[in-house]
């Protein structure tokens, strides 16, 4: 197995910002020549998650309102402890992050990203500041 790859710089304004690193990755995996394989996209930080959507405005409202819901910024009840226990004020972006996971995992296959037509590759920032996010794509083959 050999493992090549890249890092991208992502600049987001935190809060929910999804952003779409499709075209980013494609150019990450056609530099490494790999003609089949997978190709891991892992975003660092306990705030930022990565996952595939149709990334269009309508997706992108929806999942927006539903994280909403699932994970307030303020709890309905009590208090998020993470920030009661540390003075922050971004315990629903950990919360948000964690459900949705750090990374995906895309085959490759004839040195292209096997993706739906309708599928891209976004990372969330679910941060409540703008942030600089890496994010690193490996290629196995
Ligand atoms: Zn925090």
């Amino acid at each position: 197995m050999t493992v090549s790859g890249g890092m991208l710089h992502v600049e987001t304004a935190g809060d929910g910002q999804i952003v779409d690193l499709t075209e980013a990755v494609r150019s990450v995996v056609r530099t490494t020549g790999a003609e089949r394989g997978v190709a891991i996209v892992f975003a660092r930080g306990s705030t930022v998650a990565v996952t595939t959507m149709e990334y269009e405005p309508g997706t992108v409202a929806d999942l927006t309102a539903l994280l909403e819901r699932l994970v307030p910024r303020s709890p309905d009840e009590g208090v998020w402890e993470h920030n009661a226990l540390n003075g922050d004020s971004n315990a629903h972006a950990h919360a948000r992050a964690a459900l949705i996971g750090p990374s995906v995992s895309v085959p490759i296959v004839e040195g292209e990203l096997l993706l739906g037509t309708w599928q891209q590759v976004v990372l969330l920032d679910f941060d409540d500041r703008p942030r600089q996010r890496e994010v690193t794509v490996q290629v196995l083959v």
